[in-house]
């Protein structure tokens, strides 16, 4: 049997008529760049989360560069994140000349955790009165926001990290791009902080026909910056208030991604109903001594866009299953704070002991709403196999 980690065709194969009808409208309309497509998608994410404005951008990775510059992050700032997360986190920031200071995540689940960032700014960061800002103090960075990651699609703990943030005059930007649609205590990611970044690359949840992405605020001024931003900073063509970027989402991508978008809550449920099988499939199994499922904190949900799980020789395991036809994935296996490309930031490897054990024993399992029940029971069967030596 074949179990592909993530299974595009299955999901195309349903909506294949509405999609080749809404990107051959585009071609008939001939309008391919900031369009009608575009700001009703806009509108419609916007709702979707609860946030008053949607902006379309190139990509996530543009929405968190487009977010944290509509903020003021330039040269010499900081930003406080998280080393267990998608490079693009990081690297948002330091296309911007600014510094990521990283924080470990919590001890359950994989968000930043909140007393770690409140140790990081009461420790190390001293208040700048005068300028009300927080300046690292080694370094003598002026930080500037806290960008959390809302991983594998389950929100940070929003609420003491907002908390902590205000404490000290932060803004909060959210890394939401695995976790379009997932509910903190009753809001959706992306509406939580004051500026949420989605990505709609093929194989997130939401995902289009190449790269897209969104900022998501319900501060207008915000919006209207990161759409300055898009634009080569014009206000009008021709007509450059700053210097920005060229970084829109285009009209065929948003068409596919409003065929798709009614979809989203439905798909996430599939994901949902596959990780509590998989819950009961391997607590049948007994393999909860070797396994370590993944939890869903108080208080928040889990659209699972990865379905990750903590295993014992893990590697082993993984070259086990591609032999059985199933496809796994390793998110991340080297930390941001042990990558080669920022050694310069000082770090030493066992800084964030948390982020470096995720990255030694976690792997992703076939998690998409079209995987049957037989798929599903292979996989465990295979698990089964490789810890017990019988299926
Ligand atoms: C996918 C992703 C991004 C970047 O999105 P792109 O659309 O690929 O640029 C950023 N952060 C996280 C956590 C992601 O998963």
């Amino acid at each position: 049997m074949n179990v592909p980690l993530l299974d595009l065709q299955a999901q195309y194969a349903t909506i294949k008529d509405k999609v080749q009808a809404a990107v051959g409208a585009v071609f008939e309309s001939q309008r391919f760049v900031l369009g009608a497509q575009g700001a009703a998608l806009e509108e419609e994410i916007a709702r979707h989360c609860g946030a008053a404005f949607g902006v379309g951008v190139a990509s996530g990775t543009d929405a968190l560069l487009l977010s944290l510059r509509a903020l003021g992050v330039g040269a010499g700032d900081g930003v406080v994140t998280v080393p267990f997360t998608f490079f693009a986190t990081a690297g948002a920031v330091v296309n911007l000349g600014a510094r990521p200071f990283f924080v470990d995540i919590e001890p359950v689940g994989y968000g930043m955790d909140p007393d770690r960032l409140a140790s990081f700014l009461e420790g190390e960061c001293r208040p700048d009165t005068a300028a009300r800002c927080v300046v690292h103090k080694a370094s003598g960075a002026t930080i500037r926001a806290v960008l959390p990651v809302h991983l594998y699609g389950q929100c940070a703990d929003m609420d003491p990290i907002l908390e902590v943030a205000r404490r000290y005059g932060l803004p909060v930007v959210e890394d939401a791009c695995q976790a379009i649609g997932a509910d903190y205590k009753g809001k959706k990611a992306g509406a939580l902080g004051d500026l949420g970044c989605f990505s709609f690359f093929p194989s997130k949840n939401l995902g289009g026909a190449g790269d897209g992405g969104m900022v998501v605020t319900s501060d207008r001024g915000l919006a209207d910056r990161v759409r300055l931003l898009r634009g080569h900073g014009a206000h009008a063509r021709y007509f450059h208030d700053i210097v920005g970027f060229n970084s829109r989402l285009d009209e065929l991508q948003a068409a596919v991604l409003r065929v798709k978008l009614p979809y989203l809550d439905e798909w996430s449920e599939g994901r949902r109903r596959n990780a509590a099988a998989y819950g009961e499939d391997f607590r049948a199994a007994g393999l909860l001594d070797v396994l370590q499922l993944p939890e869903v904190l108080p208080g928040r949900s889990h659209i699972f866009h990865q379905y990750v799980i903590r295993a014992e020789r893990r590697d082993e395991l993984q070259a086990f299953l591609r032999e059985g036809g199933i496809g796994t994935e390793v998110y991340y296996p080297v930390p941001l704070h042990e990558q080669e490309c920022f050694r310069g930031l000082g770090y030493g490897a066992d800084d964030f002991p948390r982020s470096r054990a995720a990255s030694r024993s976690t792997l992703a399992l076939p998690v998409y709403p079209e995987l049957s029940a037989e798929q599903r029971r292979w996989v465990v069967d295979r698990i089964a196999r490789f810890y017990r030596g019988a299926a």
